[in-house]
């Protein structure tokens, strides 16, 4: 007889036993036939007990805890509960009449100690309590999912061609295992096979091996896992527009294409949601007061432009484009090619990483990519420090040092002259709580569930320095998406596409061509949104802005097609 698998638990804390006894009344009512609900009305006692159920092998799925506790406040016991359960869903509940709710919901969500609030009273429940439940159990069930493995990989942990697979199963939802080739189930799997080739195996659930294949294979084995109505090559030999990236921006153009009669072809060459769909929660998207995560914004947009018509194809991106006669011509990096009246480039960027120990546990628990103003009123108060040397680092450490108690700007030269303008430079001279360390480089981060203290290493004497941090904003720059661009796709010199007025030699009267619309790139009927646009906004609500701009573009150059039939030329 197989032993039965114990429940997961939500964890209720708070020093005031009725409020503890209602609401885990009210839990149980609507879960119990799932969950296990455990209360506790001593924060001592909650974080033993936490600790004795990580012991005893027990899955938290929820932490509930109420702020207002005298011997330890309850984002302060959310923070610590991390170390014994660092996937459980993190709720903070507050009295709906404390002052100080809005400053400890904003700051414990920035530094990543508080997933979701509550208020206090939480009735009528079906309205305040079930929904944030419900949202908070969708994203810890995606994460901790019993091990249904769809596809069984076995191959070496450190191959990057390993990690390639398990990159995009894992961005495309699709459940997996890996084992490594020594491993017992490893080998077992191997024995299977007559020959056993050096790059990694794919065991696919109806039986299949894969041995020797592109991504495009690997796509469409798993394809109907990805996400419905997805697939790795397109249908037709022509469309009206093409999208290619879907990020916030390509997925907003995508539903309006679609939306607005053009037949409309996306192609993404990793995941849906692009930069947004790693994002644990994205808290400054108009209509989401407590946030939402990337994952779901994307498949939600996702969804709706599948549903007004937007054909997808995934893990097959754009690797050329050309223009021809009329229309365009755009090749798939795994196979075939397509033609289009118009193309909407939205292919985004990448961060930078910083490469130090500790860094990347520590992403959204305090460590920050990008300028991330809006974690603003988490720091204020706090020692916070910037590694970047260039205008966007500088704009961020002045608007910082309002509320921070310390900025420090961390630059591995020796002058911020280089890469910053002058007048920054003054503004950060003349700002008391701004500071710059030159050749100064991150060495380590440190903490336990959050960001606490940072190793700087002086680049001149070799020597080490640890300092109490609340925050680090990494601003080391960005990498657009754009070398597989033909060079009639003009860019700026860090690759970002220009369109519009920004296009040198805009006015095309010499050429005979119309004057490029405003997102348009220097090939006409190519426009570019989102990230990759010269001079874009780095944020999500920007590119679907962009994404959606785009279309009645897309239109106009359609029109003026239309009535201009040779203005290419
Ligand atoms: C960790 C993190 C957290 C963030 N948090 C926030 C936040 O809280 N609020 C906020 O406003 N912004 C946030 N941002 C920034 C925001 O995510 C970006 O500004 C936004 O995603 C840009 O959208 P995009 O569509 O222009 O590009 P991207 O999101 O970069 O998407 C581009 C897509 O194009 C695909 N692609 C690239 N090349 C090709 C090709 N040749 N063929 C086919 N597809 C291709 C990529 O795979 C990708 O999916 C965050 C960014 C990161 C990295």
């Amino acid at each position: 007889m197989t032993e039965p698998v114990a429940q997961p638990i939500f964890f209720v804390v708070d020093e005031d036993p009725s409020a503890v006894e209602m609401l885990v009344g009210d839990l149980e009512r609507r879960f119990q036939a799932d969950y296990r609900v455990m209360g506790e009305t001593s924060a001592q006692a909650a974080l033993e007990r936490l600790g004795a159920l990580r012991d005893s092998g027990e899955q938290v799925a929820l932490i509930i805890c109420a702020e207002s506790m005298r011997a330890m406040p309850g984002s302060e016991l959310l923070a610590r509960s991390r170390a014994a359960h660092p996937d459980a869903k993190r709720i903070l509940l507050i009295d709906y009449s404390d002052q100080r709710m809005l400053d400890v919901i904003a700051r414990g969500m920035a530094l990543g100690r508080v997933e979701y609030y509550l208020t206090k009273p939480w009735r009528p429940s079906e309205h305040l309590l079930y929904p944030v439940i419900g949202e908070a159990l969708v994203a810890w069930t995606r994460l901790n999912s019993p091990g249904f493995a769809l596809v069984r990989i076995v191959g070496d942990h450190w191959d990057p061609r390993s990690f390639a697979v398990r990159d995009a199963l894992e961005r495309n939802n699709v459940p997996y295992a890996f084992y490594d080739r020594g491993s017992p189930e490893g080998a077992e799997l191997l024995q299977k096979l007559d020959q056993v080739p050096d790059n990694p195996v794919i065991f696919l659930a109806d039986g299949r091996v894969l041995t020797s294949y592109t991504r495009a294979d690997v796509a469409e084995a798993v394809g109907a896992q990805m996400a419905v109505g997805a697939q790795v090559r397109p249908r037709l030999d022509a469309y009206d527009l093409v999208v290619v990236g879907a990020g916030p921006a390509g997925l907003s153009a995508a539903v309006y294409g679609a939306s607005e009669g053009l037949s409309t072809l996306v192609l993404e060459s990793t995941a849906i949601g692009g930069q947004a769909g790693t994002s644990s929660r994205i808290r400054n998207f108009l209509g989401f007061p407590a946030g939402i995560s990337g994952g779901e914004l994307a498949e939600r947009a996702y969804e709706q432009a599948w549903m007004l018509g937007a054909e997808f194809v995934l893990m097959n991106g754009a690797s050329g484009l050309s223009a021809d006669g009329d229309g365009l011509q755009v090749t798939l990096s795994e196979d075939g090619q397509v033609t289009a009246r118009a193309v909407v480039l939205a292919t985004g960027v990448s961060y930078r990483q910083l490469d130090a120990p500790g860094i990347a546990d520590l992403v959204g628990a305090g460590v920050f990519y990008g300028s991330a103003l809006s974690e603003a009123p988490a720091v204020k108060d706090q020692d916070v420090f910037i590694v970047g040397a260039g205008n966007s680092a500088g704009q961020t450490a002045i608007y910082l040092a309002r509320s921070a108690s310390s900025v420090t700007l961390l630059v591995r030269g020796d002058s911020l002259a280089k890469s910053m303008s002058d007048y920054l430079i003054t503004e950060i001279e003349g700002t008391p709580r701004a500071q710059v360390r030159l050749h100064t480089e991150v060495a380590a981060a440190r903490g336990d569930h959050r960001l606490t203290e940072l190793v700087l290493r002086d680049r001149a004497t070799g020597r080490d320095d640890t300092v109490p941090a609340a925050a680090l904003f990494v601003m080391i720059g960005a990498t657009p998406h754009t070398d597989w661009l033909p060079g009639d796709v003009a860019r700026d010199r860090h690759g970002f596409i220009l369109t519009g007025r920004d296009l040198p030699g805009r006015d095309r009267a010499e050429t005979g061509q119309p004057i490029p619309l405003p997102l348009e790139t220097s090939l006409p009927g190519v426009f570019a949104a989102g990230d990759v646009q010269a001079g874009s906004v780095k944020r999500v609500a920007s590119a679907v802005g962009q994404g959606s701009v785009a279309i009645p573009q897309v239109h106009e150059h359609l029109q003026r097609q239309a009535t201009q039939p040779a203005a290419r030329s």
